[in-house]
């Protein structure tokens, strides 16, 4: 096991509706010391591929984005949940469907912060079905800027974000990959 996933199994929680709870470490209170040892770990894996910026979504991803960013030496762009409906014309959209709240979200990311020379790594704490993930490339590619990389702390293996992602040509790299989990016995399996 690697160093998210043992505390995963020291720390994390199954919960039922197919929730993985991690917020005594990532989603409430963070420890900041395995967001860096992750930001490096991105680094490791993306590194080469010319990275000028980091993007994620509000606001699970940002503690993780940052250090990921601040390896990189480039500065973190984080899409906002827009409450407006009077959205600015200077801003790139995507609707987003929360896995974990079941609404859609409005994500933006102003025209100032996104542009076609960026080579663009995607950060984010989950992925499930990938609706994130996809509001986020859209917002990249409509800006004219690529997608060099995605990285996620922890892939549910047995939603189909994944798969879709990498099926559409992605290079993806989830630092934890759950196979199975389970609400009642509380087990939780790791792709190897
Ligand atoms: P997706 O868009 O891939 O379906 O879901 C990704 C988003 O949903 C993540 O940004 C994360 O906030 C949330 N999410 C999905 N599954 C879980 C989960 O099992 N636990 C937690 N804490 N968040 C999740």
């Amino acid at each position: 096991m690697n160093f998210l996933e043992e505390r995963i199994v020291k720390d994390g929680f199954v919960r039922p509706g197919n929730i993985l709870k991690v917020d005594s470490f990532l989603n409430h209170q963070i420890d900041v010391s395995l967001m860096e040892e992750m930001g490096r770990e991105f680094r490791r894996r993306f590194e080469g591929k010319g990275i000028n910026k980091v993007l994620t979504i509000e606001s699970s991803g940002i503690a993780i984005a940052c250090f990921a960013a601040r390896e990189f030496g480039v500065p973190l762009v984080f899409a906002k949940k827009s409450k407006s409906l009077n959205i600015d014309a200077d801003t790139y959209t995507a609707e987003v469907e929360s896995f974990t709240h079941k609404n859609t979200n409005t994500v933006i990311v102003s025209k100032k912060f996104l542009s076609p020379e960026d080579k663009v790594l995607i950060i984010d704490d989950f992925l499930a079905n990938g609706c994130a993930l996809k509001g986020l490339i859209s917002i990249v590619e409509a800006a004219g800027a690529s997608v060099e990389g995605i990285g996620i702390a922890i892939e549910k293996g047995h939603q189909q974000g994944g798969k879709m992602i990498r099926e559409m040509g992605y290079d993806l790299c989830s630092l934890a990959i759950v196979e199975s989990m389970d609400a009642e016995s509380g087990e939780i399996v790791f792709r190897e």
